[in-house]
């Protein structure tokens, strides 16, 4: 399998006489991996929504910060930066407990609207990568890299570009797991935090899981591991030495779960979410441009077709996305959204040439652009909520994979 994977993104070329305009139509990914060769990546952004806040008012650098609810609400605290960790407080704790911890906390309102763009900024790196991503929340995602774009046969080559890629572009760090299956890919990315990188091969993953506190593995919880501490479980080599029916018994179906995971089984496919609707259109050029009069009459005619297109499919969108790969592949995406009405001819072009002179003067001066990209989303008619993005690992999703297989 393999060869026939290039067309995975449904991308349709149409001969326009001048050039190529490719429009994608950016669908599911049906493509699945050899379940005994591949190559697993899972990408965990650190302390993620507290590390934007940093990111983006340099004033909380090197402070404990914790995202979440004001100490005298009853909320509870959504990120906290590793300063406020090192007071002893976690996610999930309620306000006012961190806050007796650490009364000089800086506490800062959650910007969900904020994460969720600089989520969709790295996913946009994953995809320079693979189209076979599959987002657990907003900061993690298992990408399968058996096979991809750039080629290489290095899932921990992959994951370390993708690494130094998100810094480059958003200034944040993400930690990585690489492994053969999801389970260990993701147990991988939480041995080196933050900014880590740890691989778990076939060769050294039973030595890995024998010392392997239980509890870190996903979906055991604070009853389940109580349950499994009573049974004298608590290291991997403990649950390794239990016979199925034993656990069957104890666990139920969950049972099983726990006797394949433990012997690294895991055969659960990552599987890509369906993309957001978004309509796109892009462009790579014969030669590389540097910013000037050819650049723009190209981002011109990329506007003109994208706009032809939204009228053809009478669409009203919001959010405007620029993508720009310069001579040396490395790519970058912006994008603006309307706080009021939607994006007309006018303003599409307006929007795309102002992004494009902010990306190749002000940002990257100098550097050559191979391709141009367009693209529209969050369209007026579409629901605000974004379910794929905010997925979860279900427990119970889980077991019924793990059941079934
Ligand atoms: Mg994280």
């Amino acid at each position: 399998m393999g060869e026939n994977l290039a067309g995975l993104t449904g991308s349709q070329t149409a001969d326009t006489g001048l050039y190529n305009l490719t429009i994608l139509i950016l669908d599911t990914s049906l493509y699945m991996s050899d379940p005994l060769v591949r190559k697993i990546i899972h990408l965990d952004m650190d302390a993620f929504y507290a590390s934007v806040e940093m990111k983006d008012n340099p004033d909380l650098q090197g402070k404990p910060v914790i995202v979440g609810g004001s100490p005298q609400s009853r909320g509870v605290v959504s990120a906290a930066s590793y300063e406020a960790r090192k007071f002893g407080i976690r996610s999930a704790m309620p306000c006012s407990r961190a806050y007796r911890l650490c009364p000089k906390a800086v506490f800062v309102k959650p910007r969900f609207h904020r994460y969720q763009e600089v989520s969709r900024q790295i996913h946009e790196i994953f995809r320079v990568y693979t189209d076979i991503i599959e987002p657990l929340s907003l900061d993690e995602a298992w990408l399968d890299v058996t096979i991809n774009h750039i080629d290489c046969p290095s899932a921990t080559w992959v994951a370390q570009r993708i690494k130094k890629d998100i810094l480059n572009e958003t200034g944040l760090t993400g930690s990585a797991g690489i492994s053969y299956n999801k389970f260990l890919a993701k147990i991988a990315s939480d041995e080196r935090k933050p900014d880590g990188l740890f691989v778990i091969t076939p060769d050294n993953s039973a030595d890995f899981l024998r010392e392997m506190d239980v509890k870190k593995i996903p979906g055991v919880g604070k009853v389940t591991n109580s349950k499994l501490q009573s049974l004298g479980i608590e290291k991997g080599f403990q649950l390794f030495e239990k016979p199925e029916d034993y656990l069957k018994n104890h666990f139920g179906k969950f049972g099983h779960y726990l006797y394949q995971i433990i012997r690294g089984i895991d055969h659960r496919p990552v599987s890509s979410y369906r993309e957001r609707k978004s309509l796109g259109i892009e462009n790579t050029f014969k030669e590389d441009y540097l910013y000037g009069t050819e650049l723009k009459s190209e981002l011109d005619r990329l506007a003109e077709g994208l706009s032809k297109r939204m009228r053809k499919k009478d669409s009203r969108a919001r959010t405007l996305g620029l993508k720009v790969k310069f001579h040396d592949f490395h790519q970058i995406t912006r994008s603006i959204t309307l706080q009021q009405g939607i994006l007309d001819d006018a303003m599409i072009s307006k929007l795309a040439h102002k992004k494009l002179a902010e990306v190749t003067e002000a940002e990257y001066p100098g550097k050559r652009v191979r391709l141009l990209g367009l693209s529209v989303s969050n369209f007026a008619d579409e629901e605000k909520e974004d379910v794929s993005l905010n997925r979860q690992l279900d427990m119970f999703d889980l077991l019924e994979i793990m059941g079934s297989g």
